[in-house]
Protein backbone atom coordinates (compact mmCIF):
# COMPACT_ATOMS: atom_id res chain seq x y z
CA UNK A 1 0.00 0.00 0.00
CA UNK A 2 1.66 3.70 -0.73
CA UNK A 3 -0.54 5.60 1.82
CA UNK A 4 -1.79 8.80 0.89
CA UNK A 5 -0.14 12.30 1.58
CA UNK A 6 -1.71 14.87 3.87
CA UNK A 7 -1.27 18.53 2.42
CA UNK A 8 -0.99 20.73 5.65
CA UNK A 9 0.34 23.39 3.22
CA UNK A 10 -2.70 23.44 1.43
CA UNK A 11 -5.39 22.75 4.67
CA UNK A 12 -3.08 25.56 6.26
CA UNK A 13 -3.70 28.12 3.10
CA UNK A 14 -7.77 27.28 3.32
CA UNK A 15 -7.40 27.64 7.39
CA UNK A 16 -5.72 31.35 6.60
CA UNK A 17 -7.56 32.40 3.99
CA UNK A 18 -10.68 31.95 5.58
CA UNK A 19 -9.40 33.33 9.05
CA UNK A 20 -8.93 36.40 6.75
CA UNK A 21 -12.60 36.49 5.08
CA UNK A 22 -13.66 36.42 8.84
CA UNK A 23 -11.75 39.15 9.93
CA UNK A 24 -12.62 41.85 6.94
CA UNK A 25 -16.33 40.51 8.04
CA UNK A 26 -15.39 41.37 11.23
CA UNK A 27 -14.24 44.93 10.66
CA UNK A 28 -17.01 45.84 7.92
CA UNK A 29 -19.82 44.65 10.32
CA UNK A 30 -17.94 46.16 13.76
CA UNK A 31 -15.26 48.04 12.72
CA UNK A 32 -12.95 45.64 14.86
CA UNK A 33 -9.79 44.70 13.40
CA UNK A 34 -8.37 41.27 15.56
CA UNK A 35 -5.17 42.08 16.94
CA UNK A 36 -2.30 39.65 18.40
CA UNK A 37 0.37 41.11 20.34
CA UNK A 38 3.55 38.67 20.39
CA UNK A 39 5.70 39.02 23.19
CA UNK A 40 9.44 37.77 22.53
CA UNK A 41 12.05 37.95 25.71
CA UNK A 42 15.54 37.70 24.60
CA UNK A 43 17.20 37.21 21.28
CA UNK A 44 16.92 33.41 20.87
CA UNK A 45 16.97 33.20 16.92
CA UNK A 46 14.48 30.14 16.62
CA UNK A 47 11.95 32.08 18.83
CA UNK A 48 12.67 35.26 16.70
CA UNK A 49 12.00 33.17 13.69
CA UNK A 50 8.94 31.52 14.88
CA UNK A 51 7.31 34.66 16.19
CA UNK A 52 8.33 37.04 13.08
CA UNK A 53 6.61 34.62 10.92
CA UNK A 54 3.32 35.14 13.28
CA UNK A 55 3.70 38.51 12.62
CA UNK A 56 3.91 38.23 8.97
CA UNK A 57 1.30 36.19 9.10
CA UNK A 58 -0.95 38.80 10.74
CA UNK A 59 -0.25 41.48 8.31
CA UNK A 60 -0.69 39.24 5.35
CA UNK A 61 -4.12 38.47 6.78
CA UNK A 62 -5.52 41.90 7.53
CA UNK A 63 -4.81 41.45 11.37
CA UNK A 64 -3.08 43.94 13.26
CA UNK A 65 -0.06 42.83 14.37
CA UNK A 66 1.38 44.63 18.04
CA UNK A 67 5.37 43.48 18.51
CA UNK A 68 6.80 43.44 22.00
CA UNK A 69 10.65 43.04 22.33
CA UNK A 70 11.84 42.86 25.89
CA UNK A 71 15.34 42.21 27.14
CA UNK A 72 16.58 38.63 28.34
CA UNK A 73 17.44 40.14 31.78
CA UNK A 74 13.59 41.20 32.38
CA UNK A 75 11.97 40.61 35.65
CA UNK A 76 8.72 38.59 36.24
CA UNK A 77 7.19 41.40 37.97
CA UNK A 78 7.87 43.48 34.61
CA UNK A 79 6.83 40.51 32.53
CA UNK A 80 3.69 40.14 34.57
CA UNK A 81 3.09 43.84 34.27
CA UNK A 82 3.32 43.87 30.45
CA UNK A 83 0.94 41.26 29.97
CA UNK A 84 -1.68 43.25 32.22
CA UNK A 85 -1.23 46.05 30.01
CA UNK A 86 -1.95 43.91 26.85
CA UNK A 87 -5.08 42.30 28.83
CA UNK A 88 -6.52 45.60 29.18
CA UNK A 89 -6.19 47.10 25.70
CA UNK A 90 -9.33 46.79 23.66
CA UNK A 91 -7.28 46.75 20.15
CA UNK A 92 -5.26 43.71 21.62
CA UNK A 93 -7.48 40.34 20.93
CA UNK A 94 -4.69 37.62 21.31
CA UNK A 95 -1.50 37.77 23.23
CA UNK A 96 1.14 35.02 22.89
CA UNK A 97 4.20 34.75 24.97
CA UNK A 98 7.10 32.74 22.81
CA UNK A 99 8.01 30.04 24.90
CA UNK A 100 11.04 28.90 25.84
CA UNK A 101 11.40 32.09 28.30
CA UNK A 102 14.66 32.71 30.32
CA UNK A 103 15.30 30.34 33.21
CA UNK A 104 14.97 32.83 35.63
CA UNK A 105 11.33 33.54 34.52
CA UNK A 106 8.20 31.69 35.79
CA UNK A 107 6.78 30.50 32.38
CA UNK A 108 3.81 29.05 34.04
CA UNK A 109 2.68 31.77 36.16
CA UNK A 110 2.96 33.83 32.61
CA UNK A 111 0.52 31.62 30.51
CA UNK A 112 -1.99 31.99 33.83
CA UNK A 113 -1.59 35.97 33.52
CA UNK A 114 -3.30 35.75 30.19
CA UNK A 115 -6.44 36.65 30.29
CA UNK A 116 -8.24 33.38 29.43
CA UNK A 117 -10.25 35.41 26.38
CA UNK A 118 -6.78 35.90 24.93
CA UNK A 119 -4.98 32.99 25.20
CA UNK A 120 -5.37 32.40 21.68
CA UNK A 121 -2.45 30.06 22.36
CA UNK A 122 -4.99 27.64 24.53
CA UNK A 123 -1.97 27.40 27.20
CA UNK A 124 -3.96 29.10 30.40
CA UNK A 125 -5.01 26.49 33.15
CA UNK A 126 -8.50 27.71 32.69
CA UNK A 127 -8.80 26.37 28.67
CA UNK A 128 -6.66 23.35 29.37
CA UNK A 129 -9.34 22.62 32.16
CA UNK A 130 -12.61 23.87 29.62
CA UNK A 131 -10.62 20.90 26.89
CA UNK A 132 -10.52 18.27 29.50
CA UNK A 133 -13.99 18.02 31.18
CA UNK A 134 -16.65 16.95 29.24
CA UNK A 135 -19.33 18.64 28.43
CA UNK A 136 -17.16 21.66 28.20
CA UNK A 137 -16.41 24.12 25.34
CA UNK A 138 -13.06 24.92 25.02
CA UNK A 139 -13.03 28.83 23.92
CA UNK A 140 -8.62 27.72 22.95
CA UNK A 141 -6.71 25.14 21.85
CA UNK A 142 -3.43 24.46 21.37
CA UNK A 143 -2.67 25.51 17.95
CA UNK A 144 -0.97 22.24 16.97
CA UNK A 145 -3.33 19.68 17.89
CA UNK A 146 -5.71 21.99 16.85
CA UNK A 147 -4.44 21.90 13.22
CA UNK A 148 -4.03 17.82 13.02
CA UNK A 149 -7.79 17.84 13.87
CA UNK A 150 -8.41 19.91 10.89
CA UNK A 151 -6.23 18.23 8.84
CA UNK A 152 -7.92 14.82 10.09
CA UNK A 153 -11.38 16.27 9.17
CA UNK A 154 -10.10 16.56 5.52
CA UNK A 155 -9.65 12.78 5.22
CA UNK A 156 -13.03 12.38 5.99
CA UNK A 157 -12.65 9.46 8.21
CA UNK A 158 -14.43 8.80 11.17
CA UNK A 159 -12.82 9.33 14.48
CA UNK A 160 -15.02 7.72 16.68
CA UNK A 161 -14.37 4.27 18.19
CA UNK A 162 -11.08 4.35 16.37
CA UNK A 163 -7.82 2.89 18.59
CA UNK A 164 -5.51 5.83 18.66
CA UNK A 165 -1.92 6.27 20.12
CA UNK A 166 -0.84 9.65 20.79
CA UNK A 167 2.97 9.26 21.47
CA UNK A 168 4.10 12.43 23.52
CA UNK A 169 2.78 13.57 26.32
CA UNK A 170 4.11 17.38 26.52
CA UNK A 171 1.26 20.11 27.41
CA UNK A 172 1.81 21.93 23.84
CA UNK A 173 1.04 18.86 21.37
CA UNK A 174 0.85 15.35 23.02
CA UNK A 175 -1.90 15.69 26.34
CA UNK A 176 -3.90 17.93 24.70
CA UNK A 177 -3.82 15.68 21.23
CA UNK A 178 -5.50 12.99 23.42
CA UNK A 179 -7.80 15.22 24.77
CA UNK A 180 -9.55 16.40 21.29
CA UNK A 181 -9.13 12.66 20.23
CA UNK A 182 -11.30 11.44 23.25
CA UNK A 183 -13.97 14.75 22.68
CA UNK A 184 -14.18 13.16 18.83
CA UNK A 185 -15.14 9.64 20.33
CA UNK A 186 -11.91 7.98 19.70
CA UNK A 187 -10.84 5.19 21.80
CA UNK A 188 -7.01 6.97 23.04
CA UNK A 189 -3.94 5.54 24.88
CA UNK A 190 -0.93 7.74 25.12
CA UNK A 191 2.85 6.34 25.05
CA UNK A 192 5.60 8.16 26.51
CA UNK A 193 9.15 7.60 27.33
CA UNK A 194 8.52 5.26 30.31
CA UNK A 195 5.77 2.89 28.34
CA UNK A 196 6.29 -0.41 28.19
CA UNK A 197 5.83 -2.20 25.31
CA UNK A 198 5.51 0.65 22.91
CA UNK A 199 5.80 -1.09 19.86
CA UNK A 200 2.79 -3.49 20.36
CA UNK A 201 0.99 -0.16 21.47
CA UNK A 202 1.45 1.62 18.18
CA UNK A 203 0.89 -2.11 16.07
CA UNK A 204 -2.71 -1.73 17.29
CA UNK A 205 -3.80 1.75 16.36
CA UNK A 206 -5.53 2.42 13.54
CA UNK A 207 -4.24 6.10 14.04
CA UNK A 208 -0.71 7.18 15.31
CA UNK A 209 -0.11 11.04 16.17
CA UNK A 210 3.98 11.27 17.05
CA UNK A 211 4.99 13.77 18.98
CA UNK A 212 7.81 13.02 20.55
CA UNK A 213 11.24 14.73 19.04
CA UNK A 214 13.07 11.87 17.97
CA UNK A 215 14.13 11.69 14.52
CA UNK A 216 12.10 8.65 12.54
CA UNK A 217 11.30 7.10 15.26
CA UNK A 218 8.27 4.99 14.80
CA UNK A 219 8.92 2.38 11.36
CA UNK A 220 7.26 0.71 9.54
CA UNK A 221 7.18 -2.25 11.62
CA UNK A 222 5.74 -0.54 14.24
CA UNK A 223 2.49 0.03 12.20
CA UNK A 224 -0.95 -1.44 11.67
CA UNK A 225 -1.47 -1.93 8.15
CA UNK A 226 -3.93 1.06 6.52
CA UNK A 227 -3.14 3.25 9.61
CA UNK A 228 -3.39 6.99 9.32
CA UNK A 229 -0.17 8.78 10.64
CA UNK A 230 0.14 11.77 11.68
CA UNK A 231 3.88 12.89 12.42
CA UNK A 232 4.16 15.97 14.25
CA UNK A 233 7.92 16.04 14.83
CA UNK A 234 10.40 18.78 13.42
CA UNK A 235 14.27 17.47 13.76
CA UNK A 236 17.18 18.19 12.46
CA UNK A 237 19.41 15.54 10.70
CA UNK A 238 23.36 16.54 9.53
CA UNK A 239 23.22 16.31 5.72
CA UNK A 240 26.20 17.48 3.79
CA UNK A 241 24.68 17.46 0.52
CA UNK A 242 22.13 20.29 1.76
CA UNK A 243 23.73 23.99 1.74
CA UNK A 244 22.15 24.99 5.05
CA UNK A 245 23.98 21.68 6.24
CA UNK A 246 20.81 19.84 7.41
CA UNK A 247 17.43 18.38 6.83
CA UNK A 248 14.30 18.36 8.34
CA UNK A 249 12.86 15.08 9.29
CA UNK A 250 9.54 13.66 11.18
CA UNK A 251 9.29 11.24 14.25
CA UNK A 252 8.41 8.95 11.59
CA UNK A 253 10.72 6.96 9.37
CA UNK A 254 8.64 8.44 6.03
CA UNK A 255 9.73 6.31 3.48
CA UNK A 256 9.05 3.42 5.05
CA UNK A 257 6.02 4.15 6.71
CA UNK A 258 4.11 5.21 3.54
CA UNK A 259 4.07 1.89 2.52
CA UNK A 260 2.41 0.57 5.04
CA UNK A 261 -0.01 3.57 5.83
CA UNK A 262 -3.59 4.37 4.23
CA UNK A 263 -2.64 8.49 5.04
CA UNK A 264 0.63 9.93 6.20
CA UNK A 265 1.64 13.56 6.66
CA UNK A 266 5.13 14.68 5.58
CA UNK A 267 7.47 16.46 7.25
CA UNK A 268 8.41 19.32 6.12
CA UNK A 269 4.59 20.33 4.63
CA UNK A 270 2.29 18.27 7.03
CA UNK A 271 1.35 19.31 10.24
CA UNK A 272 4.08 22.41 10.75
CA UNK A 273 2.45 24.84 8.83
CA UNK A 274 -1.11 24.70 10.75
CA UNK A 275 0.08 25.77 13.62
CA UNK A 276 0.12 29.40 12.69
CA UNK A 277 -3.12 28.82 10.80
CA UNK A 278 -4.39 27.86 13.64
CA UNK A 279 -2.91 30.74 15.80
CA UNK A 280 -4.54 32.99 13.42
CA UNK A 281 -7.68 31.83 12.96
CA UNK A 282 -8.05 31.86 17.08
CA UNK A 283 -6.85 35.30 17.05
CA UNK A 284 -10.06 36.26 14.98
CA UNK A 285 -12.54 34.07 16.70
CA UNK A 286 -10.81 36.25 20.30
CA UNK A 287 -12.14 39.03 18.43
CA UNK A 288 -15.60 37.89 17.27
CA UNK A 289 -16.24 37.07 21.03
CA UNK A 290 -15.19 40.50 21.80
CA UNK A 291 -17.20 42.13 19.46
CA UNK A 292 -20.12 40.03 20.54
CA UNK A 293 -19.80 41.33 24.40
CA UNK A 294 -19.69 44.93 23.70
P1 LIG B 1 8.65 17.55 24.39
O1 LIG B 1 10.12 17.32 24.43
O2 LIG B 1 8.05 18.60 25.27
O3 LIG B 1 7.90 16.18 24.72
C1 LIG B 1 8.35 14.98 24.17
C2 LIG B 1 7.44 13.86 24.61
O4 LIG B 1 7.91 12.67 23.97
C3 LIG B 1 7.47 13.59 26.12
O5 LIG B 1 6.17 13.30 26.56
C4 LIG B 1 8.38 12.37 26.24
O6 LIG B 1 8.03 11.49 27.28
C5 LIG B 1 8.11 11.66 24.94
N1 LIG B 1 9.27 10.85 24.52
C6 LIG B 1 10.55 11.26 24.38
N2 LIG B 1 11.33 10.22 23.98
C7 LIG B 1 10.52 9.16 23.88
C8 LIG B 1 10.71 7.81 23.52
N3 LIG B 1 11.93 7.34 23.17
N4 LIG B 1 9.66 6.98 23.52
C9 LIG B 1 8.42 7.41 23.87
N5 LIG B 1 8.16 8.70 24.22
C10 LIG B 1 9.20 9.55 24.23
O7 LIG B 1 8.30 17.81 22.86
P2 LIG B 1 7.08 18.59 22.16
O8 LIG B 1 5.80 17.90 22.47
O9 LIG B 1 7.18 20.04 22.41
O10 LIG B 1 7.46 18.37 20.63
C11 LIG B 1 7.49 17.08 20.05
C12 LIG B 1 7.93 17.23 18.60
O11 LIG B 1 6.96 18.00 17.90
C13 LIG B 1 9.26 17.93 18.39
O12 LIG B 1 9.92 17.37 17.28
C14 LIG B 1 8.86 19.36 18.06
O13 LIG B 1 9.82 20.02 17.27
C15 LIG B 1 7.59 19.12 17.29
N6 LIG B 1 6.65 20.24 17.33
C16 LIG B 1 6.12 20.66 16.13
C17 LIG B 1 5.23 21.70 16.10
C18 LIG B 1 4.65 22.10 14.79
O14 LIG B 1 4.52 21.32 13.91
N7 LIG B 1 4.28 23.30 14.59
C19 LIG B 1 4.85 22.44 17.31
C20 LIG B 1 5.39 21.86 18.52
C21 LIG B 1 6.26 20.82 18.51
P3 LIG B 1 8.09 11.91 28.86
O15 LIG B 1 6.86 12.76 29.09
O16 LIG B 1 8.02 10.63 29.55
O17 LIG B 1 9.36 12.66 29.03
Amino acid sequence: MTARSIDGKRSAQETRAAAGRAAAELKARSGIVPGLATVLVGEDPASAVYVASKEKACRELGLNSFGIRLPASVGQADLEAQVDILNERPDVHGILVQMPLPQHLDADAIIDRIRPEKDVDGFNTVNVGLLAQRGRRPRFVPCTPAGVMVLLEHTGLTLAGMDTVVLGRSNIVGLPMAMLLQRADATVTVCHSRTRGLAEHLRRADLVVAAIGKPEFVRADMLKPGAVVIDVGINRVPDPTQARGYRLVGDVDFAGAKEVASWITPVPGGVGPMTIAMLIKQTVQAAEAAARRT
